[in-house]
């Protein structure tokens, strides 16, 4: 039988929407709006985009924002600077520095330097020990969004065996700890894992995170699991996009006629068969990681503001 399709789309609106609703709360007790500062450096296309989009969602929830664009090759020093002047500005609430930086820049050294009270994309160490210590702090935005995305679409995570494929400090390791404290018995998979599909097929809920476009197939699924595909690529290359999709689909006519074909981690074709439901790419993951920083933001800017973390 074919996969349930679980679209992203819904519950990113839902969520943006109470971010809304809370941002005119604060506003309505004589409380400053909540403020981003997006640091963008380097020439990125895709990194262009989402900012853009991160910008726009912003504004829709009311949330004031600004971008600081470095431009140039060698731009670590000035991304330091203007992670330093964010940090002592009192109306900015939330920081996100968009990854990756240019070369000579250090990421690492780039979010420790992050004001952890501002850090809304949660990869500063404090962010990461409050997530491992189960305190209430500011979460990845990618893991808290799928995290939503299951609770919201009544998935159970309790008791249920969780496998993360990709162990990165942004997505694997954070939604590994995620669903570890929403009771699932959790398994972290990377690329020096044996049997990738003996261990992954053992799952009820599949979150595959490794950046290989297509990796996962029907071998790694277990009948009618969960599948959760963060990965979103851009395929240049016709015979993938036939084994992909088929040479029948609209991603087929897409690429015939020139226009952009994304694919996710998890084969769509192949993966569709076996997974009971299975997340699109794109409209899947990624407007719940917009969503999801909106959210920070606002918690960011109550927390600043003396006020509990949620309304
Ligand atoms: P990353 O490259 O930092 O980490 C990939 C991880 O996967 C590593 O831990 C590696 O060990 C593991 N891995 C690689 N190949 C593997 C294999 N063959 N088998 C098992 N494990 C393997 O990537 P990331 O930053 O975690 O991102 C993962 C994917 O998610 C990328 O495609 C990225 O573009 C996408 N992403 C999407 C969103 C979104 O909002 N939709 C957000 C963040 C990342």
């Amino acid at each position: 039988m074919a996969a349930r399709i679980l679209g992203g789309e819904a519950v990113a609106r839902e969520i943006r929407l109470e971010v809304a609703a809370g941002v005119e709360d604060l506003v309505s007790r004589g409380k400053a709006r909540p403020h981003l500062a997006v640091i963008l450096s380097g020439e990125n296309v895709a990194s262009q985009v989402y900012v853009r989009n991160k910008i726009k969602a912003c504004g829709e929830a009311g949330i004031e924002s600004e971008l600081i664009r470095l431009e140039g090759e060698r731009d670590g020093g000035r991304v330091m600077a203007a992670v330093r002047d964010l940090n002592r500005r009192e109306e900015v609430d939330g920081i996100l520095v968009q990854l990756p930086l240019s070369q000579d820049a250090d990421e690492s050294e780039v979010l420790q330097a992050l004001d952890p009270e501002k850090d809304v994309d949660g990869l500063h160490p404090v962010s990461a020990g409050r997530l491992l210590l189960g305190i209430e702090g500011l979460r990845p935005c990618t893991p808290s969004g799928i995290l939503e995305l299951l609770r919201r679409s009544g998935i159970e995570v309790e008791g249920k065996r969780a496998v993360v494929i990709g162990r990165s400090e942004i997505v694997g390791k954070p939604m590994a700890l995620l669903l570890l404290q929403a009771n699932a018995t959790v398994t972290i998979c990377h690329s020096r894992t044996r049997d990738l599909p003996g261990v992954a097929s053992g799952a009820d809920i599949l979150v595959a995170a490794a950046g290989r476009p297509g990796l996962v197939t029907e071998e790694h699924i277990r009948p009618g699991a969960t599948v959760i595909d963060v990965g979103i690529h851009r395929i240049d290359r016709e015979d993938q996009v036939l084994d992909f999709f088929g040479p029948d689909s609209k991603q087929a006519a897409a690429f015939r006629e020139g226009r952009p074909v994304l694919v996710g981690d998890v084969h769509p074709r192949r993966a569709a068969e076996a997974a009971g439901i299975l997340t699109p790419v794109p409209g899947g993951v990624g407007p719940l990681t917009i969503a999801c920083l909106l959210q920070n933001t606002l918690k960011a800017a109550r927390l600043r503001r003396g006020l509990p973390a949620r309304p």
